[in-house]
């Protein structure tokens, strides 16, 4: 089961990946995650992302394809993998499909958690307030989810045309979520 998972900050979309990992019994590749402990490793690849993640913005394109590419082919990805965090750009769409063929990998489906947008502000507000974080005020978190939302809807888009976009509604209990995904699935 080769799966992609998409939704705005504040969705619950590592919760969610975590449970489809586990129910599936797959490889859970975050690339934020991977970057992270290439940085931690002190590699190459990790020293050049640091430049980026440092300012906020996207690492190259041809890094993270190389990440990729290299990630799907261990073995315990043999079973699937559900990707976190990529593709953000219609470039890594364009060259995970080609990696994909390649590989002979089948994209099962793309699942894109949704929830309206006030809901999520409110709780990310809340969360903020809770933990004391500074930057949780409502106008970044708002800007937040404008980013998202401008930087994937051309990878929704993208998939959908493809016929594997699965919308589920991201609100609501947490295995009930997860039920709604695994529905979409079947
Ligand atoms: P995340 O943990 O997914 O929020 O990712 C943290 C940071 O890692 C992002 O702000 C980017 O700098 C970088 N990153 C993670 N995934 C990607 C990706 N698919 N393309 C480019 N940069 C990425």
């Amino acid at each position: 089961m080769k799966l992609l998972i998409m939704g705005p900050p504040g969705v619950g979309k590592g919760t969610q990946a975590g449970r489809i990992r586990d129910y599936f019994d797959i490889a859970h590749l975050s690339t934020g995650d991977i970057l992270r402990s290439e940085i931690e490793a002190r590699s190459s690849i990790g020293t050049e992302a640091n430049t980026y993640m440092n300012t906020g913005r996207l690492v190259p394109d041809e890094v993270l394809l190389k990440i990729v590419q290299e990630r799907i082919t261990k073995p315990d990805c043999v079973k699937g993998y559900l990707l976190d965090g990529f593709p953000r750009t219609i470039p890594q769409a364009e060259g995970l499909e080609k990696i994909m063929t390649d590989l002979d990998h089948k994209l099962a489906a793309v699942i894109s958690l949704t929830a309206d947008e006030d809901e999520l502000v409110n709780r990310l507000v809340k969360r903020g307030q809770d933990s004391g974080r500074s930057d949780d005020t409502p106008e970044i978190i708002r800007n937040r989810q404008n980013i998202y939302w401008e930087q994937t809807a051309p990878l929704l888009d993208f998939y959908r045309s493809k016929g594997v976009l699965r919308d589920v509604d991201g609100l609501g209990k947490i295995a009930e979520i997860t039920d709604r995904i695994l529905n979409v699935l079947k």
